[in-house]
C-alpha cells in the first residue's frame, strides 16, 4: 500500500501519512462528511497524524507551536541609522 501525502497548511510541506493510502483517504472523506470523528475512522493512525485531517497541520508544526520553546528570539532588526 502506498501512503498518501498531505500538504501542511502551515509549513506547506507534503507530509506522508503512515498507514493511510488512497482508499483510506476516501473512507476518511466519506466518514467526515457523515459526521464521523476522525478517531473512529482511523483509530490505528497516531493522533499526531490524525490532526492533519482535522486542522491541516503536520506533527512538526504542532511541535513548533506547542512544543518546547528552545528557539531563540534573538533575531535583531537591522539597525537603521538616520543621518
Ligand atoms: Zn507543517
Amino acid at each position: 500500500m502506498q501512503n498518501i501525502k498531505i500538504t501542511c497548511t502551515c509549513c506547506k510541506k507534503p507530509v506522508e501519512i503512515p498507514g493511510v493510502d488512497a482508499e483510506k483517504l476516501e473512507a476518511i472523506q466519506v466518514g467526515r462528511s457523515m459526521g464521523m470523528s476522525i478517531q473512529s475512522i482511523i483509530p490505528e493512525v497516531s493522533p499526531d497524524y490524525r490532526e492533519i485531517f482535522i486542522s491541516g497541520i503536520c506533527p512538526t508544526c504542532w511541535d513548533n507551536m506547542f512544543g518546547s520553546d528552545e528557539e531563540e528570539e534573538s533575531i535583531k532588526d537591522s539597525t537603521m541609522e538616520l543621518a
